[in-house]
Parts: C-alpha cells; structure tokens; sequence
C-alpha cells in the first residue's frame, strides 16, 4: 500500500468497498514493488492470504537489515499453518470419535473435505494449529478418539465448509471401525486367517517353496540431494513444480492400479501419497526455502520432507509414525524426477527375501535366483506375470500379503511359505527350527524332483505326453533341461523386449531364438510372437493409454497393425527354424490373443510376406515350420472347429482363458477364486477345443499355469490334451503323475469332474483321488 495522498488514503480506500470484498482487502506495508512481486509469485502457488501477506512481509527483511532496524513479525505459522486468528471466522467445535481419531486415512477425508471449499480453514487442536488443507499439518496434530478439535473457516463459503467437516465428523470420518481393525492387525486377504500365535501373515501362495532369510526392501531410499546456491528461485520452483506434477500423475497411475488389485478401500493408501505430494504447507515451506536462501529445488524439497518425516515418527501412535515412511515414498519419488534418476536395480548385497509393493514382470526377470530366497508382495494375484515368472524361477513366493509387509524391517530375519501363503515377520526360535527343516525337505525333494524328471511322460498303458516348459529367455533353458523338459512348449518373446528403449533389432531376435535352439538340440522350441499390453506394458512401443487394458490392444492385434515390429520378429524366428547347417531346428511358431479366424489368416499372410522376403535375400528357414495359436480367448473356442482348419496345434493358456471366461482380472486378489482354470465353464471350454483339435486331426496342449498343477493332470489327458508346458520346477511332479494314469482312467476322471457344479467341488474330487 501507498500511505496515500491528499484526497484518499488507503484505509479510507477500504471503507468504499463493498462488505462482500471489504472482508478479503487486507493492507499490508511489504514495499511496494519488492512486496507486490513476492505477493505475486506467492499467491500464483495457490496459497492462503496469510501466506501472501506474510510473504510480501518478508520483502521488507532485505531493507530492514540495510537499515539496522526491526520490524514486527507478520502473523503467520511457519509452514502456512496459519495462526493469525480472524474475528470473522466462523467456527466449530467436534468430539473426535473414531476409534483411531484423526489417522491417515480419515485425515485424508478431513483435508479432501476442506479442500473443495474456498475458505480458510483452520484446525485447532488445544494450543495446536493445522492448515485444514494440509494433510502432513493435521495429521501430525495427533488427534485421537476422544479429542476436541475446533475447526475455523473464513471465507464466503465458510459456513458451507463446516457444514461438510461437521457431517463427515458424524460419519466417524468415512472410518468403518472394523475395516481399520482389519487393516492394522490382519493382512488383507480374509479367506485364510493366520492364527494370532503363529505370528504370520497371509497372502496368497503364488511359487512353493520355503525361505529363510533377511528382508530385502525393494522400496527404494531417498535418492542423495547436494547443496548449492541457485541462480533463479523461479526456475527452481518451476523445476519443483514439474517434478511434483510427473510424480503426482504416477501416483493417479499407481492407486487406479492397485485399486484394480486390492480394491479401493487398499488403495487409499495412494490417496494419502497424492495429498501428501500436493500439500500446500509442504510446498510453502520449500518455496520458503528457494525465495529467501535461494537453496537448489532438490535439496529444499529433500530437508521438508524429513522434517516432515521426523515431525511423524515422532509421534506416539505407531500407526502414525509408520506414516513417515509414506512420506518418505512421495519424497523420494519427486526427488527422482527432480534428479532424472531411475529407480534402483534388484541386487542385494546378501541372499535375502524381497518385500516390494508389487513386481512387474521386468523386475521379476531381472531377479537372480542365487541371491533372491523368496518374495513377498503387497499387492497382486497367483496368475499374474510377476507370480508365473517366481515359479518359473523357482523361487517361494507370496502375493497380495497386504500393507502389513511394510511392518518388516530392512534386514530382520523373516519366513516365507509360499505353499500355505504365510509369512513370518518374527518367527521365534522354534518356528524358525521347524521352517529350517521344511526348507531343507522342499530342497532334497527339488533335487530329487529333477533326477525323477529326466525320465519319459508315458502313461501305464503306453501313451506319451509331451512335458514341456516356458521360459522367457533362452538363459532360462538349461534350468528347463535340468528339470526334464522335452522341449519349450511357451517362448514368452516380450521378456526380450522389456527394459530397453527400443525393440530389439531382427538380428538381436535372431541371436536369442538360435540360442535357444542350439540348446535344445533339436527338442521342439514353440516361439510365441510379441504379446504386449494387459499387464505387460512397453513404453516405447506406445500402446497408448487405455480404460481396459486387457480388452484393449494387446498380443496379436497390436502386432497386426504394426507390421514394422512384427515383420522383423517373424523373419528372425523363421531364420532360427533351421540350425547352421540347414536342417530344420523344430521351431514352431505361435500367435498369441487370437480370437478370430480372420486374425490368424492375416498373421499366416504377414508370415507369408516375410518368407518371401528371406527368399529374396537368399536366407534359409524351415518351409515346413508349424504354425499355431493360444487358445485363450473364449471367441476361439466358439469357432475353434474353423480355427484348428488354419492352424497346424493349439495352445490353450488358461491364464487369459479363465480372466477372460469368468470376467475376473487375473491380477487382482479380490477376485482370486474366480480366477481359477479349474472352474467348471473353464473346463468344458477345454474340453470343447480338444474336441475341435482332435477332428480336424491337429494336437492341442496346454501352456497357461494349469499345465503344471499336477491335481490337475489325469483331467486334462482325459479331455485329450497331449501336450503340456509349464514352469520348469512343476515338471518332475506332472510326469510322474502321468506315469501312474491309464487313459481310460484318466478319461473317466474328466468325464466326472466335468459334471461337478463348482471349482470346488472339483478341487474337492481331484484331491480325493490323490490321497486315496
Ligand atoms: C495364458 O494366458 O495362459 C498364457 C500362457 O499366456 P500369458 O500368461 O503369457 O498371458
Ligand atoms: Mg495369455
């Protein structure tokens, strides 16, 4: 403000205005032009007039220390917590009578509420003040039930704005008490409940085994911020602001994802993250920092956050000092963007058990079973990719445990179950005695396993199966050989085609696919095409954003309509279908997602096109290479007679089959039962596509995770599967079941468990059989 002239002075300016736009002019005496400037840049942040005010204040330190003089503090908190009392406000007074109080998840409704409205909103907690809008300011205020809070609002929907708080308030802050019991003391998955003395959590078995052993937290730490003075406080809030915006789209991604897998009362977790990183009083006090000591954007963000870390450890629930670690999360991944870094790799300085939050199926790929004893995930469902690829490595693991694995610390000696899902966070001495020996019984039976593998898969009366195993890389055969695999029934062609910035050139295919065969020798190698999207995403190939993306443009519709990724991929398995000297290598090719017979005729004339360009160039392959499809869409099996016409075999994976038969996610743990291939509509859709196979006098096999269930095996040759492909470590146990069958028992056994109502029922029967 101006003092003003002759004619008008700036308080009597006031008095002229409207009483609606009277109570929102405030006076301030920042100078005029550094003041206005700092007002300015403050209030484009979205802050309080509190924060402005004190902002354009704080112009007046640079002349006052010129000058030698004091000047009066403005009334504003540190960290925006405002504590100036306006006489205007409206207020409120509340019993907090949740049973947890104000804990993260009801803090986050309280702070929602407050920031649909306009007002300025204060929660006092006796002598203690929150921004109302800031989640890390009310949430450390420690309210708990019992409390009584005073929330002030002024503004001209002040009234509005309590209004909302005060009937929040009286639905126990969105809190269902027993809901919160359930998340602090039990893991999330409610089928099967850990006994209390057992000290184990449950989740859903995902790879057997047991493993001892250090946990290993793949939450990546707070990457290292430097110090130093920057040139331009502006860029660096700029920098700042990108960096929260990228991060805070992840965290959108992140919480639809789990969401989808936990449901969304799990992932409300992320809802806390996405208010944590947009927390006004969070980004007022770092912009403190950048204006008035002109610190660089990473480290001002970096010191914020573990003030704010500490200010939550700090306090006497635990519950709520666990919260520092969410802090530390959103902390940590601005402070990645800031730092264009990428998030650590998977290597472990010890053997030790990973606790991650969920795995894509890269990570898993990277894990070397050497160093990796077991995993435990928060989120995820037993046929997700993540899960296939722990089996397929042999390595125990357990999914979906829920947000009680963030309880283990960094290194402390935990348990992993993965045939029974338990996981023990504190075993004490006698369990540990009896999991040891466990371990060393599932160990000897490994080995034994592989010696019994190496043998044929014929039944009693003499007819042979197939066992084979999928992999993902060509690394991944000699393991498959160890175990007894006759060939590879799936060559899961994405693995090659993650981690990377770009597709892998023909050439680079090429060197992957005849590996493969160099070590298979002439045993069957079945190359599965690119099958990209649904849980398998690859940022370079651009697949675009999509609602559904297990209904969208994945496996061989993508492939189709990028011919300039599928060209090359095709002519390098042709090339490896012959071995250096000529000879046909038994390769077979596969397209995945078929569910059309137009689809395939349109891959067979792609695969056309690259033949004739390999004979251009005078490249050999095997003229006689077979060609099949997965059977894994429900649309194949309907017109499976006129499909098996086109095709040389058919691969049923009941993975895709069964998400996409009973409309359930295979990924998401909520709908785990459902997600079972030995549900009875799963079964007679097998059923129905051998059927198909056999009259048009082609084989049919299996690769999807059923294959390797050995509870599963007599039905499956009963119904007239001939060939079987599955995680290496399954094979042992699939042959010897098929050695002790005859295929008329096998065929009566299909026949009854085909007319069981329910998977249960079926399980039910199928287990009977073994025990007795
Ligand atoms: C299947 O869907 O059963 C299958 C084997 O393919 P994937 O698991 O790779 O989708
Ligand atoms: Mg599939």
């Amino acid at each position: 403000m101006d003092l003003g002239s002759a004619l008008l002075s700036a308080e009597m300016a006031l008095e002229f205005l409207p009483p609606e736009l009277d109570g929102q002019v405030f006076l301030s005496a920042a100078p005029l032009v550094e003041g206005a400037m700092a007002a300015a840049v403050q209030a484009s942040t979205g802050a309080t007039p509190e924060l402005v005010l004190a902002e354009a204040q704080s112009a007046l330190n640079a002349k006052a220390s010129q000058l030698g003089i004091e000047i009066p503090e403005f009334q504003a908190g540190a960290n925006g917590a405002a504590t100036a009392s306006d006489p205007t406000a409206m207020q409120i007074s509340l019993v907090v009578t949740n049973r947890l109080g104000l804990h993260a998840r009801p803090a986050a409704r309280f702070v929602t509420t407050a920031g649909k409205f306009d007002a300025d909103m204060i929660v006092h907690k006796g002598q203690q003040a929150a921004n109302a809008k800031s989640i890390n300011q009310v949430a450390t205020l420690g309210v708990r039930q019992g409390d009584e809070i005073t929330v002030s609002a002024s503004g001209p929907d002040a009234a509005a704005a309590l209004a909302a708080i005060q009937t929040l308030a009286a639905e126990n802050f969105g809190d269902v008490d027993d809901e919160d019991a359930v998340e602090n003391k039990a893991p999330v998955i409610e089928q099967k409940v850990a006994s209390e003395s057992s000290g184990a959590i449950n989740g859903i078995p995902a790879s057997p085994g047991v493993a001892i052993g250090p946990a290993a937290l793949y939450r990546p730490s707070v990457p290292e911020a430097t110090a130093y003075e920057a040139d331009d406080p502006a860029v660096e809030w700029s920098r700042l602001q990108e960096a929260i915006n990228e991060a805070a789209q992840e965290i959108v991604a992140l919480q639809k994802a789990s969401a989808k897998q936990v449901g969304q009362a799990k992932a409300d977790i992320f809802e806390a993250h996405a208010l944590i990183i947009r927390d006004p009083a969070l980004s007022d006090a770092v912009r403190q920092r950048l204006m008035n000591s002109h610190e660089n954007a990473e480290w001002a963000w970096q010191q914020e956050i573990s003030v704010l870390a500490s200010a939550y450890r700090e306090m006497d629930d635990p519950y709520m000092q666990a919260r520092a670690t969410d802090v530390e999360d959103v902390g940590r991944r601005v402070l990645q963007k800031l730092l264009g870094e990428q998030p650590p790799s998977m290597e472990f300085a010890e053997p030790s058990i990973l606790v991650a939050a969920d795995l894509n199926p890269s990570d898993t790929a990277q894990l070397d079973p050497e160093r990796v004893l077991g995993i435990c995930t928060e989120f995820g469902g037993a046929t997700a990719h993540s899960a296939i690829l722990a089996r397929a490595l042999g390595i125990p693991a357990i999914v979906g445990l829920g947000h009680a694995i963030w309880t283990i610390a960094e290194g402390q000696t935990i348990a992993v179950d993965g045939e029974s899902g338990l996981c023990w966070t504190h075993p004490d001495n006698g369990q540990l005695a009896e999991l040891e020996t466990q371990r060393e019984k599932w160990q000897a039976d490994r080995q034994q396993a592989k010696i019994a593998g190496q043998g044929t898969a014929v039944t009693w009366d003499g007819y042979s199966i197939e066992v084979a195993a999928n992999v993902g890389s060509p690394n991944d055969i000699t393991r498959a050989l160890e175990f007894g695999a006759e060939g590879v029934g799936l060559f899961r062609t994405e693995f090659l085609f993650m981690d990377r910035e770009e597709a892998p050139s023909e050439e680079e295919q090429y060197e992957a696919y005849h590996q493969a065969t160099s070590e298979l020798n002439g045993a069957p190698l079945i190359i599965r095409t690119l099958d990209v999207g649904g849980d398998k995403p690859l940022p370079y190939l651009d697949l675009g954003e999509e609602a559904n993306p297990f209904l969208g443009w994945r496996g061989i519709r993508f492939c189709l309509d990028r011919p300039q990724i599928f060209k090359p991929q095709l002519r390098a398995i042709l090339r490896a279908s012959v071995t250096d000297d000529g000879r046909p290598a038994n390769v077979k090719v596969m397209f995945p997602m078929i569910g059309t017979v137009s689809e395939v005729r349109a891959a067979r004339r792609m695969l056309l096109e690259a033949q004739e360009e390999l004979r251009a160039i005078g490249l050999p392959f095997d003229e006689r290479m077979e060609v099949g499809i997965m059977v894994e869409v429900p649309s194949a099996v309907a017109v499976a007679d006129q499909l098996a016409r086109e095709v040389d075999f058919f691969s049923i994976g009941t993975n895709d089959l069964t998400q996409y038969t009973m409309a359930a996610d295979r990924g998401n743990s909520k709908v785990a039962s459902l997600v079972n291939a030995l549900q009875p509509s799963v079964l007679r859709l097998i059923k129905q596509t051998a059927e198909a196979g056999r009259t048009a006098g082609i084989w049919t096999g299996m690769c999807g995770e059923l294959a390797g269930n050995s509870l599963a095996t007599p039905l499956l040759l009963g119904l007239g599967v001939t060939e079987l492909s599955m995680s290496a470590p399954s094979i042992p146990q699939v042959k010897e079941t098929v050695r002790n069958l005859t295929m008329p028992e096998a065929q009566r056994i299909a026949h009854e468990a085909l007319e069981m109502a329910t998977a249960d029922d079926v399980v039910a029967y199928l287990q009977g059989l073994q025990t007795g």
